[in-house]
Formats: C-alpha cells, sequence, structure tokens
C-alpha cells in the first residue's frame, strides 16, 4: 500500500520529550508551521519520572561561569546558548506558563508543585498556545534528505515532509519511556559521528551482603571514598542509599562516571565513613561517652546510639568477635576502636555499573564538533537541528540535564530559519 503523503511543514520536530517540546513551542511561537511526532501514545515519559516524580528541573546556579562548570570538556562550547537561554530564563519561562519554580537544598530548583506532571502540562500549553500540531503513537522509522533539501519523515503509514527537522529522540537511558537511540542511527546514516552510548550517572553494583542487608537505607551525610587497587583515587561526601544490590543517591550518581573509569583499569574498592565530621579518637570519645552512660546494659541495645539506624546487625556481621550480650562497661579499649574504625570506614568491593535501564542518562551520542552549538544546527547537513541527550555531553544530577534541554530547545526552535 502506497504511504500517504502529508501537508509539507516549516518544521518537523521528532521526539516529545522535554528538549523537543520546548523546541516545537518557540518555533511556533515564531510562526512556523509545526509537526511534532512522538512514538509512544502519551508526550514526555521521561520527563514525568524525573527527580522521582517531582523533576529537578534545573540548578539555581546564576553564575554562568560557575554554571557551565558542570559541564566537563563542553562548558566552552555552550556559552552561547546559556547566554541566550539559561538559568534565569528558565525560571521565566516556566512562570510565564503559571508554574512557579523553588530552590532547594543542594540548588535543586523544582516547580513548585513538585510534579513532574505539571512541568508537562506546561509544555504542552506551550505548544498549544503557539499552534503546534502534535502527533503522538507515530514511531518515525527513516529520516532522509532529498536532493532538493526537503526532509522526509517516514512512519510506518506516512511519510512527512519539512524544509527543517529537529532531532529530539534522547538517548538510550530508560528505554521503556521511547529513548532507544533511533536518532542515532539516521544521525550516522548522515554522516554524523556518533559516540557510543554508555550508561552514566547511574548506581554502582557491589558484592557486599551488608550493604545489600539495607536495602532502602540512607545515609544521610556520609563520605565515601574510592581505590584502585588500595590506592585512594577521590572522595565524595553527601547522602548515600543502599540497595538490594549496591549504592545509589546522589552521591554514588555524582561518582559513577569515574568508577566506570577506574572498573576498565584494575580492582576497585571504596570505604563509607558514616561520620566524616569526627576522627576515629573523637568517635572513640563519643563512644566512651555513651558506655558510661549505659553501664550495665548489653552491646546490642547501645548500637543504636553509636551507630547511624539500622547498622546494630551490620556491626556484628563486619566485626564477627564482638558478642552482642556483652555488658558495655566490659568492652575493651581494642575493641572500642575496631567499632571506630570500621564506622569511619565500612569497607566495599565494588564490581560494576548499572545498565542503561537504570541510568539516568547515557553517555556519547553526537559529537558537538559536528553542531553549531550557537544554533544548534548541524554543520554537516543544513537545517537539521539537534536538542537535548542527543548530543554527547557530560553532565552531573542535579538539574543540569534538563537545562540543557531547554537550552538547546529553545535555541534550536528560536533559530531554526527553513528556507
Ligand atoms: C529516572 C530519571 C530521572 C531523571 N531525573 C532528572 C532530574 O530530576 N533532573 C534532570 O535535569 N534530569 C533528569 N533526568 C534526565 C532527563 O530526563 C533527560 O535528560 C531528558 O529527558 C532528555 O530529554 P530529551 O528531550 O533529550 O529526550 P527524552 O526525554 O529521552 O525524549 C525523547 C523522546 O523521543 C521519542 N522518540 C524516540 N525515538 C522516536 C522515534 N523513532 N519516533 C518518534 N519519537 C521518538 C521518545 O519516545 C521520547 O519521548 C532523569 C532521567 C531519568 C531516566
Amino acid at each position: 500500500m502506497a504511504k500517504q503523503i502529508n501537508t509539507e511543514f516549516d518544521v518537523i520536530v521528532i521526539g516529545g520529550g522535554p528538549s523537543g517540546m520546548i523546541a516545537a513551542g518557540r518555533a511556533g511561537g515564531r510562526g512556523l508551521s509545526v509537526l511534532l511526532l512522538e512514538k509512544n501514545k502519551s508526550l514526555g515519559r521521561k520527563l514525568v519520572i524525573t527527580g522521582g516524580g517531582r523533576c529537578n528541573i534545573t540548578n539555581a546556579e546564576f553564575d554562568i561561569h560557575k554554571l557551565l562548570s558542570n559541564y566537563g570538556s563542553s562548558k566552552q562550547l555552550l556559552y552561547s546558548s546559556f547566554s541566550e537561554f539559561g538559568v534565569i530564563e528558565t525560571h521565566s519561562f516556566f512562570q510565564s506558563l503559571g508554574l512557579p519554580l523553588v530552590t532547594q537544598a543542594r540548588n535543586r530548583v523544582f516547580p513548585n508543585t513538585e510534579k513532574a506532571e505539571d512541568v508537562l502540562s506546561a509544555l504542552v500549553l506551550y505548544m498549544k498556545n503557539n499552534n503546534v500540531l502534535v502527533k503522538t503513537g507515530v514511531s518515525v522509522n527513516k529520516l532522509e534528505r532529498n536532493a532538493n533539501g526537503m526532509f522526509t519523515v517516514t512512519s510506518q503509514k506516512t511519510t512527512y515532509v519539512a524544509r527543517a527537522v529537529v532531532v529530539a529522540t534522547g538517548g538510550l537511558s530508560h528505554s521503556e519511556t521511547g529513548s532507544t537511540g533511533d536518532g542515532f542511527k539516521w544521525l550516522s546514516y548522515l554522516g554524523h559521528k556518533i559516540y557510543p552510548p554508555t550508561p552514566s550517572i547511574v548506581p554502582v553494583v557491589v558484592e557486599d551482603e551488608w550493604i545489600k542487608s539495607l536495602s532502602g537505607h540512607s545515609f544521610e551525610f556520609a563520605k565515601i571514598t574510592f581505590y584502585l587497587d588500595g590506592v585512594k583515587v577521590f572522595s565524595k561526601s553527601g547522602p548515600i542509599l543502599c540497595t538490594h544490590y549496591g549504592l545509589s543517591g546522589p552521591t554514588i550518581l555524582n561518582s559513577s562516571k569515574r568508577v566506570g573509569d577506574m572498573l576498565h583499569e584494575a580492582l576497585v574498592t571504596a570505604s563509607i565513613n558514616c561520620f566524616p565530621d569526627w576522627s576515629v579518637g573523637e568517635l572513640e570519645k563519643y563512644m566512651i561517652q555513651i558506655f558510661d552512660n549505659n553501664k550495665n546494659k548489653s552491646l546490642k541495645n547501645v548500637f543504636a546510639e553509636i551507630a547511624p539506624k539500622g547498622m546494630s546487625k551490620v556491626l556484628l556481621s563486619l566485626l564477627p568477635a564482638l558478642d552482642p550480650e556483652q555488658k558495655t562497661h566490659s568492652v575493651t579499649k581494642e575493641i572500642r576502636k575496631e567499632i571506630s574504625k570500621l564506622l569511619n570506614a565500612l569497607p566495599v568491593r565494588i564490581t560494576g555499573l548499572k545498565g542503561f535501564d537504570n541510568a539516568v542518562i547515557a553517555d556519547g551520542g553526537v559529537s558537538l564538533d559536528e553542531v553549531d552549538m550557537r544554533t544548534m544546527q548541524s554543520k554537516l547537513v543544513p537545517n537539521l537541528y539537534l536538542t537535548g541527550d542527543i548530543l554527547h555531553i557530560e553532565r552531573p544530577s542535579g538539574g543540569f540535564s534538563l537545562q540543557l534541554c531547554w537550552t538547546t530547545g529553545f535555541v534550536a526552535g528560536s533559530k531554526v530559519d527553513p528556507k
């Protein structure tokens, strides 16, 4: 059966994630005819799970130089686009759509309703206000540019034609949300170099049973130090979450890139310090005080006062010589020292990283050398624009990925100029 050819559009945006929706709305607001195609039945499936459903929408770092220092080697290339649409503009943009933003701990910014669904509704409203035609349930399987410079965008049933195309199909993380790397195939076919995607901002896998036994437990503020073949490489402090396979939480996610590199080199171990502000000696003094106040209690009954919640069983499993029934007044100096040392350096053996389905983003994507970062237009294919996770840009968690979507999407929508 012949494919139905639909009317021509100025711009087709492929992908209804955050970067595609803002790009489409902005281009529509400039009077261009815009079609957005999304393969899922609903828009923004990844967006609605961001920030645990609360959506860490940006980071409240208003100094552009400090903000860009979070984007690794891409920082200089991003200066122009972030000067045009940065953190301040993100605040005004959502405010103008009736969704003010609020800053919480560690500079993380959320919608004031703390609902990612509301961010999606704001973007849908933005596209509606700017006459974007949205088609969901349309999976694009081919993107080509013909001899007269027009793009044909083909799905199973229909071929759409446009003068310009924005590819906003995302990376490879959490593929159940629709980001299955389709864009990489078309872009590679059109001549772009794609850095192979690898999971990034991702939990780590450990072999230690004590961590798995604490699944769901969080160290509110701990310090983790990573070692390569026993030699210290780096440390990070903050909240750490234990899971049934290993460690997660912002401190771990933001260490995962370096840990991933280390895993390629040699044996990776770590130690978790539950009391990063105290030395072993200070911890021991504190323990003496607790034991003095509870002279006739057994060790197991005072653990709750010296170790973080849930740790008693762990200490007993890691120090098999400890007798939980022993009265505190008979605990020797040596044992006190051992407990203090352990709380300052709980041993961890790291065996790997979780995969794409647990990654916040996937590293890799289109090389920035091939994109005019002032406009987001491909340097290889005229009138082809690239936004969001499809680009090879390193960044930590904390709102930096979505800010990248707002910036690159808005700039692409502002600059797309189909002739
Ligand atoms: C669990 C989780 C939590 C996160 N939390 C945060 C956070 O709090 N803050 C933050 O800054 N970042 C967060 N991120 C990262 C953030 O979600 C991404 O950076 C962002 O969604 C990327 O947007 P995008 O528009 O580039 O692509 P995506 O959001 O991946 O959207 C791409 C869209 O394209 C569609 N598509 C793909 N192929 C086709 C095709 N062939 N035809 C038609 N449509 C297609 C997909 O279905 C999808 O809807 C989180 C990510 C995850 C996985």
